[in-house]
Formats: C-alpha cells, structure tokens, sequence
C-alpha cells in the first residue's frame, strides 16, 4: 500500500506550489547622504526567493556581502545606488536623461533564512567597478519588526500562478482619494494591457503576476511647488496635495522630476501587502508629464505613461541601456549599446542585418559606441523593441524563473519497490506562441518527447540508482544568442530500486494466498513479473520469506 502511488494522488500534488525553503528575510536599510548605511527594519516572508543566474553589470552599484558567525560569505548580491535616480524626458525634440543623486533614500535586500547570519557588509564600487569601497557592516538580527503594519486591499490585476514561480509586478499609486480607487484600478489596468501587447511580454504573459495595492492618499494629486528654474510655462501652475508616500514635482531642481518622497512607507506597504514583489510602479493620480526611474519606476497619468513605464521596465528588469545617446554617465557595455563595431565579434552578431538590426553609432560625441536599431523602444516611445532588445528581456524572464509551476514527486528522492509503478511529472508555464519543448530521460536515454508527465514501470529497469531528467528547453526564434543556456532547465530526481519488501505482491490491498502463489512462483524461478522479493531484507529470496507472509495472513 505504501508503494503504490494512486493517480489521484499524483494529481493532488500537481496543483501544489514549489516548496517554500523556509522562506526569505527582507532587511529594509536607509542610506544617507554620507552613503552610511542603518537597518530599519526586517520581515519575513514565506515564498521561495529568486536569484539571478548570471552575474549582471551594474554601473554604480552597492554590492553586499552576507556573513555567518565564522566570517564566510554565505550570500552576496549587487543592487542598483538606491541614492540614485534617473529622469527622462521624452517631449523635448530629442530624448534627455539626467542623473539624481539622493540626498538620502531607502533600500530592501531580501536574504534566504539562514540559521547562522551574523552580519551584512555593504561596499560601493567606483564607475568602473574596480576599486570597492567598504561602507558599513551592520549586525543583522531577524527579530525588527515593524510594529505598524497597515494591510490594504490587493487587486489581482493578473494573476497567473504562484508567486514563487513568477515575475511579480507590483503598483503602487499615490494621490488618488479613498473614493478614486475605480480610476486608479482602470489607470493600472490600461498600462497593464499596453505591456502585454508589446513584444515579448505579450508571448510570455503567463510567467508574470501584477497586483495594484490600494493605498488611499487624502488628498487628489501631487505636489507641484513651482520652485524648479525649469518649471517654464508651468510656473503659475503651483498646487499641494496631502499624499501617503508624499510625490512631487520640481525635485531636485527639475520640473518634470517627480518621483515618491517617503520611499520607507512605500516598503512599509510592500512588505505587509505583496513582499515577493520584482518590480515595482508607482502611478502618481496626475496629468502632468513627468517621473523619474530608480528603485521605484514613478510616472504620471500623463498620456504617454504606458509608453513610459514599458521603456522605464526594459531598463530596471531587462537592463537595456538607452538607444538614444544619454550621454558619457549611461555609456558602457550593453546588451544593445558596445563600443565593439566589429561585425565578426558585435554581442548582436547573430542578428546582424535582419528585422532591421544593423551597427547604428550613437549622435555625436557618443559616436564611438553603438546601437543595434535605428527605431527602438529603448530610443523612442512608440515603436517596438528591436530583436535585440526582445531577446534581452527574454533572457532576463529565464534569468530568475524556470518555465514551471509544480513538479511531482516533490521529494527529489524516490525510493520504489522492484515492482511498481512510479509517475513523474511537471506542469510547465506555456508561453504564447508555445514554443517549450519537455523530454524525459532515464539514465540520459530518451524516453519520452513533449509530455508531462510519464510513469514508469520498475520492473524495467535494474536495481539501484538511476537518473530520472527531464529537459525543458525554449525554442523560441526571439532568442538566437544563448551562451548561457538561460532556456534550458532541467529537473532530476534519483530513483532508487529496491527489492520488494512489501507483501501485497499483486498491489490489490489484501495479502493472502495469491501473494503466496507469486512469491513460491518467484522463488521457483517461473514469474518474471517481480524482479525482487525479499520481504524479511535479509537479502535472500527463499523459504524465510514464505514463512514470513505465512506468519503474516495467520496474524
Ligand atoms: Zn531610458
Ligand atoms: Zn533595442
């Protein structure tokens, strides 16, 4: 009985989630204008936490050091200056960015719950990222805890799956009122529907999540003082409003920098109402063009915010630079900008000349580095991503998620009789069009192609251990560059066989005389149905055994 694994049960399993891993810690830190860095406060959150792949380059960056009580990084990671923001601005005749330093600024790292954490140290790497300056070490202890939590209604705007095993995309809106919350829905819901009708976030819908917490501002609006040299023909139109995390206008001496000002309340929020969050809008409940990029995308309800957001996502979740020229500060090695113009060698080279990739030089004094199109999304609001920038955003889904919901058998570990049958499965996440192809192998031989699941008989195979894999791999002609076989994953489990020790030998739930007649079959040689019995283990199949089921039907 306990062998035997009933399909219902295998489909109860299929509905599961991964696992948790005892969850995560989410450590909030402020930074000041001194770059010292002081904990605020920890949350624990019970989901599995993603982790990048592949090393990323970030210009600017704090790295961050995890260590236990014998000094050894157990975890390490990189996060974008959170002092640091960026404003662009997409009405004037050409595109223009300018960076923002932050006189001070909150920021979240999210740690595995280890059980001997002693102490994070955080370091600031130059331009270059070859000198790294040590900033703070702080001892962390899991036991902060925000007292004020102040829980809110979620909006599953879209809900896929889990999300353990999707990119959560969560928004916050400031300034709209209690009785606003309709528009606010609808706002989020239309920059919702514009992203996922743009390549390639359209054919990879269903490996995303996103929310809309309804947090309610007591005031309509944002705050507009008039106070930038820029302000133009906006300086008479000066306004105030009373909003939970506090946005504005005219910041840092620019008119169209608007972004949040109480950054720790917007954590606050997203740590008691969505804390799996991986990206994070803010909608500000205003017309007026303007928003900044940085840890939070923030931008207005201006009419080219959709387009906006979508250029702002391809910077903070795919890491595209800009294909306008942004200046020296935004140079540098890219997916979509290289100083390499070779064509032999160009990280694009497999795109090269078709769908309108080609080796463009950014305008002058940026024409020593290049682009790879002339009419990206990433140089334009409008037009599409080029195939460059498509197969970058991509590669950055795979990066933190493997295409799949549930695998079953849960235990990565499974022990089966000589006789049984044994399922296997996974419920994969299916991409639009459906390009993921799943084959199952047993000891690297093929053994299915494009199920989900397979069951296997053990009396097929020899006693011992053998490898159960399956191979689930993108096939998508988006992506032609893959060195790091982002769109391959594979799950093994280690399937053990071992003698029969069970003595319901037949598997119908009784033990009784037709046991017998098989086990006395096996015995004299004339079944070959079991490979194995060996019900009292003592590693033989003889006499012993008989007496053994005998004593058992007597029992
Ligand atoms: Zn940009
Ligand atoms: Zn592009």
């Amino acid at each position: 009985m306990k062998y035997f694994i009933y399909p219902f049960v295998f489909f109860v399993f299929l509905s599961g989630i991964y696992p948790s891993d005892h969850g995560y810690y989410m450590y909030k830190f402020e930074i000041d204008k001194n770059d010292n860095i002081s904990l605020h406060t920890s949350n624990h959150v019970d989901s599995k936490l993603k982790t990048s792949k592949i090393q990323k380059h970030i210009h600017n960056s704090i790295l961050y050091k995890i260590k236990n009580n014998e000094s050894d990084i157990i975890f390490e990671g990189e996060i974008d200056n959170p002092r640091i923001i960026h404003f662009e601005d997409f009405i004037g005749s050409v595109p223009s960015k300018t960076k923002v330093v932050l006189e001070n600024s909150f920021f979240v790292v999210k740690v595995p719950n280890f059980s001997d954490i002693d102490k994070i140290e955080f370091y600031k790497s130059d331009k270059h990222d070859l000198v790294f300056e040590k900033l703070s070490e702080i001892k962390l202890t899991n036991n902060i805890n925000n007292s004020t939590r102040e829980i809110f209604p979620v909006t599953d705007i879209m809900v896929n799956g889990s999300n353990d095993a999707r990119v959560n995309i969560v928004f916050l809106g400031d300034g709209y009122k209690q009785n606003q919350m309709d528009q606010y829905i609808s706002d989020v819901e239309e920059v919702t529907d514009d992203l996922f009708n743009t390549i390639p976030y359209s054919n990879y819908m269903n490996y995303f999540n996103v929310y809309a917490v309804e947090v309610p501002s007591e005031d309509s609006g944002t705050d507009h003082p008039g106070t930038a040299p820029d302000c133009g023909g906006y300086n008479d139109n000066v306004f105030y409003a009373d909003t939970y995390f506090d946005s504005s206008f005219d910041l840092y001496n620019i008119h169209r920098l608007l972004y949040i000002q109480d950054q720790s309340a917007a954590f606050d929020v997203l740590a008691d109402n969505v804390p799996d969050w991986d990206i994070i809008f803010v909608m500000v409940n205003t017309t007026m063009y303007g928003g900044a990029g940085g840890t939070f995308a923030v931008f207005s309800r201006h009419a080219s915010s959709s387009e906006i957001a979508i250029h702002e996502i391809g910077h903070s979740f795919a890491g595209l630079a800009d294909e306008y020229w942004a200046g020296f500060n935004y140079a540098g090695e890219y997916a979509n900008m290289t100083a390499n113009n070779n064509p032999e060698t160009i990280v694009w080279n497999s795109w090269l000349y078709d769908n309108g990739v080609g080796i463009y030089s950014h305008n002058y004094p940026g024409n020593e580095w290049y682009k790879p199109h002339q009419n990206c999304k990433m140089q334009f609001l409008g037009p599409p991503f080029c195939s460059v920038c498509v197969e970058h955003t991509i590669k950055s889904v795979y990066d933190i998620l493997e295409p799949i919901n549930s695998y079953y058998p849960e235990n990565l570990e499974v022990v089966a009789s000589a006789s049984e049958l044994v399922y296997f499965g996974i419920e994969p996440i299916l991409n639009f069009p459906n390009t993921l192809s799943i084959n199952w192998f047993i000891d690297n031989q093929l053994i299915a192609e494009d199920v989900e699941d397979i069951e296997l008989e053990t009396y097929m195979y020899s006693l011992g251990e053998h490898e159960v894999k399956v191979i689930i791999e993108d096939f998508t002609d988006l992506v032609r560059n893959d060195s790091s076989n982002l769109l391959k994953s594979e799950f093994v489990w280690n399937l053990i066989i071992e003698c029969n020790t069970s003595p319901d030998l037949n598997n119908d739930n009784q033990i009784n005389i037709q046991d017998v007649i098989i086990l006395v079959n096996h015995i004299l040689d004339f079944s070959s149905e079991i490979e194995c019995i060996d019900l009292n283990e003592d590693g033989l199949t003889n006499v012993l055994d008989v007496i053994f089921i005998i004593n058992r039907i007597l029992d």
